[in-house]
């Protein structure tokens, strides 16, 4: 059985450049539309940290459209994960532009201490924002996907309610960033962890449910779609790291792969990459029906330039009766009993 949970990252994305109206509102605004249409929610994960320093700086008058269009999405159903950019919050604003700080790039990285002000940080100003004292994301994704090491954040997210992770995405790695989630190319659909995301243990505390992915040859990754919307957004792949030049062995290592993982982005792909790639699920579904499968599709405000697509892909799904579900939705399928799970 199949479900597909779509998530968009809802964020400027990359060196803090953009207007939000234009790079998170508009677009947002655009898909809640056709969601709202089909009668589908999906999950929005909201990059707070970014969110609050720009009010704190009047940075962009679109703050306050955001915050409420972040109030419509929760009122109307949709799911709202965290999503965290650590290096914003150390970020200056000088001479109208912001300058991140690239020290805290990787949120497991920081020292418990730190980690666990910036989690409670995020988690109050979405409170905050919400007028909700009591609220917790059910899910997060960890900002450029880092979520190794793994060992401390595990029991942090966890006992601030959070029940999901969707940060690992199978066969991805960033040598420069101590990235590396080919181990969990090994793994099912869903599994739960503690000490290492790449390694399932049953009695972890958070529920992994990864962006899906499919290993292709390196040729299928450039599509004109995705080689224009790059070009558009000079600079700022991979989230716009520049913090440390990549030495020559990190890019080999990297670049020279026989397959890469290609995400199952509904921004990014065009509707013939999306078709072939649900078409392949189906096949497999059809082959172990039993398997409970739910497929996390990713996308970012940013990329959201081909709204039809999107469009056509929800009526495609639709067509062969697969489900749209929240993180959320998906969990009492997985988790019969939630008491079951490890505690730090
Ligand atoms: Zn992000």
């Amino acid at each position: 059985m199949i479900e597909c949970i779509f998530t968009i990252d809802y964020e400027i994305y990359g060196n803090g450049q953009g207007s939000l109206r234009e790079v998170v509102y508009e677009p947002a605004e655009k898909l809640k539309e056709i969601f709202l249409r089909w009668n589908a929610r999906l999950v929005i994960f909201v990059e707070v940290a970014e969110l609050e320093m720009i009010e704190a700086k009047e940075a962009d008058p679109a703050i306050e459209l955001v915050k409420e269009q972040i109030r419509e999405f929760h009122r109307s159903g949709f799911e709202l994960g965290l999503h965290l950019h650590p290096q914003w919050y150390g970020a200056k604003y000088e001479n109208r532009k912001w300058i991140l700080d690239y020290s805290e790039y990787n949120l497991c990285n920081l020292k418990q201490e730190r980690m666990i002000e910036y989690l409670d940080r995020s988690i109050a100003y979405f409170r905050k924002t919400l007028d909700l004292p009591e609220f917790s994301p059910f899910s997060f994704r960890a900002g450029n996907w880092l979520l190794q090491p793994t060992q401390s954040i595990t029991g942090a997210l966890a006992e601030r309610q959070i029940k999901v992770d969707s940060s690992v995405f199978k066969g991805g790695l960033q040598s420069k960033n101590n990235l590396d989630y080919r181990a969990a190319l090994n793994n099912g659909f869903y599994w739960h962890f503690q000490q290492d995301v790449n390694v399932p243990d049953p009695r972890g505390s958070l529920l992994e449910i990864p962006t899906y992915t499919q290993m292709v040859f390196p040729w299928k990754m450039y599509t004109k779609k995705r080689v224009e919307l790059d070009r558009k957004a000079p600079g700022i792949t991979n989230e716009g790291v520049k913090s440390r030049v990549q030495t020559w062995t990190e890019r080999f290592k990297d670049r020279f792969r026989f397959r890469y993982p290609l995400k199952f982005d509904f921004c990014r792909m065009t509707l013939d990459e999306l078709i072939a790639m649900i078409n392949g699920i189906i096949k497999l579904d059809r082959r172990e029906p039993s398997t409970f499968k739910p497929i996390v599709a990713i996308g970012h405000t940013k990329d959201l330039a081909d709204i039809e697509t999107i469009d056509t892909f929800l009526s495609y799904l639709n067509q062969k009766h697969i489900p749209i579900s929240t993180f959320k939705q998906v969990y009492p399928k997985i988790v019969i009993d939630d008491s079951l799970a490890y505690v730090p």
